[in-house]
């Protein structure tokens, strides 16, 4: 394994080990996977507006140089200056020059998983500018020097009792109030004064159209048109997959968003941000700068099968059926995207030798897939993925760094013993006699017996138990 790659294994365990995690994520998960059923309830509904918002997605990614190239041109006619980052090193230089130009001593954040992709705000506490989350689970993990467990809901691994415990340590003045209103208020308080003060505000971007230069931002708090109308300044961050082509194509994706993610029919609010302020107008930032990045995503564009991975709306749907991620949870992945989107979309922008665990984190299930509002094969990619990691020269960044001779030894021999019949009889034979008495701690076995029994061997093949059954070989 890589010295830096983080122990995936090792961190389920430990979240495993946590009752109240568990405890958290299962009683988070099963109220949002209920209130999503009741949304489509109409499955000719969810039918149509699943194909309607996944060939939006597609016939965007079948454009996407063009659509890009088109989208910079009416952001500059709209006042909106665009810049280019081909990686997160290039976006946070671009993200501090922007702010050392302006000046700015406080920075407001509404949620941008991109920014979290680029560590931006490390990179700015470092340069001693004052950063703050004002989505309230990113607050939340912000005060309490961690990070978001869902892409949607930041701070969804933590319980009312444990956040006034947090707020009690944290902020002057609170009061010991396992409350949920009494908790969102003191947040709001303290953010009022900062939305008010603050010189450079940030935000994430839902979709970007093309056509008309407009950068979509959905959100329930009202935080995000704060921190993108109050500040002289306005930086939004994007990857370069969430361009679509027409206005028209943002309904579909602002509707199935929430819908999926939170069981909500539409968020509270649907901000459509076309520029600066203008002449004569009295409200709004007069800078307004798009940051969009790459990060290794024209590598994923580049190749049809791993291309799907750009579909993504970010809506964590996946996640929340996902019957790894809703036991471990978020943190055990460590990594910006958890979850199934993330065991795709990760190995691929960091690397396999970093991240080669992450396909591998997997029943294959399919949950996910069914529940995809734009339909990503996730299953066939993580399978891709796989094979990527022990494939040396392959189209994934890393690929082959988990390329393993005893592995590749192993399989060799199985796909010979399967190529011909009389050593599949004698192999199959060998393991029916034998197999019981191979102890639980051989090390092929052990990953497996460690955690549960071994399995018992019938001491016939499955073609002896068949024939004495009368079923004739075929
Ligand atoms: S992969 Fe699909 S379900 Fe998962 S976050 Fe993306 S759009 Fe949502």
């Amino acid at each position: 394994m890589d010295g830096n790659a983080p122990d995936f294994a090792a961190a389920s365990r430990a979240a495993l080990a946590d009752p109240e995690l568990r405890g958290n994520f299962r009683r988070a998960m099963d109220g949002l996977m209920s209130k999503r059923a009741a949304q489509f309830a109409d499955t000719g509904e969810w039918t149509g507006v699943r194909a309607l918002a996944a060939a939006v997605r597609l016939r965007a990614l079948s454009k996407l140089p063009e659509l890009l190239e088109k989208l910079e041109e009416t952001c500059t006619r709209n006042g909106i200056t665009v810049h280019w980052a081909a990686t997160t090193d290039d976006a946070n230089a671009i993200a501090l020059d922007i702010l050392h130009k302006a000046n700015a001593k406080l920075v407001v954040k509404g949620k941008s998983m991109v920014t979290e992709e680029m560590h931006l705000n490390a990179v700015l506490e470092q340069d001693g500018i004052e950063v703050l989350e004002s989505d309230l689970g990113e607050y939340i993990v912000q005060m309490d020097g961690t990070m978001p467990s869902h892409i949607i809901m930041p701070a969804i691994h933590l319980n009312t009792r444990q956040i006034a415990h947090l707020f009690k340590r944290k902020l002057k003045d609170a009061e010991s109030r396992e409350d949920a209103a009494y908790l969102t208020d003191l947040a709001r308080r303290v953010l009022r004064a900062k939305f008010e003060a603050a010189d450079v505000g940030m935000s994430g971007v839902n979709a970007a159209v093309a056509e008309t230069g407009t950068l979509c931002l959905i959100e329930n708090e009202g935080n995000g048109r704060m921190c993108t109308t109050v500040p002289p300044v306005h930086i939004a961050f994007m990857g370069l997959e969430k361009v679509v082509e027409r206005l028209e194509d943002v309904p579909p994706v602002i509707s199935l968003l929430p819908r999926s993610a939170t069981g909500q029919p539409i968020t509270t609010y649907v901000n459509m941000i076309s520029g600066p302020r203008k002449d004569g107008e009295k409200d709004g930032p007069r800078e307004v700068h798009l940051v969009i990045l790459d990060n290794g995503r024209s590598g994923i564009y580049a190749d049809p099968e791993l291309r799907d991975t750009l579909r993504c709306i970010r809506c964590g749907a996946c996640m929340n059926h996902c019957p790894v991620y809703t036991k471990v949870g978020g943190h055990a992945y460590e990594a910006p995207y958890p979850g199934p989107i993330g065991k795709i979309l990760v190995p691929q922008i960091e690397g396999l030798a970093k991240r080669g665990a992450m396909p591998h984190a997997c029943t294959m299930c399919n949950a996910c897939v069914e529940i995809c509002p734009v339909k990503i094969p996730i299953v066939e990619i993580m399978g891709r993925l796989r094979v990527e990691a022990v494939r040396p020269g392959g189209a994934v960044k890393d690929g082959g760094a988990k390329a393993s001779r005893t592995e590749s030894m192993v399989w060799s021999g199985w796909a010979a013993m399967n190529a011909s019949p009389t050593a599949y009889r004698l192999a199959t034979a060998a393991m029916s006699k034998l197999g019981n008495a191979a102890p639980s701690s051989l090390p092929v076995l052990k990953e497996w017996t460690n955690v549960r029994t071994k399995p018992r061997f019938a001491g016939r093949t499955l073609h002896d138990l068949a024939r004495a059954k009368g079923i004739p070989d075929v």
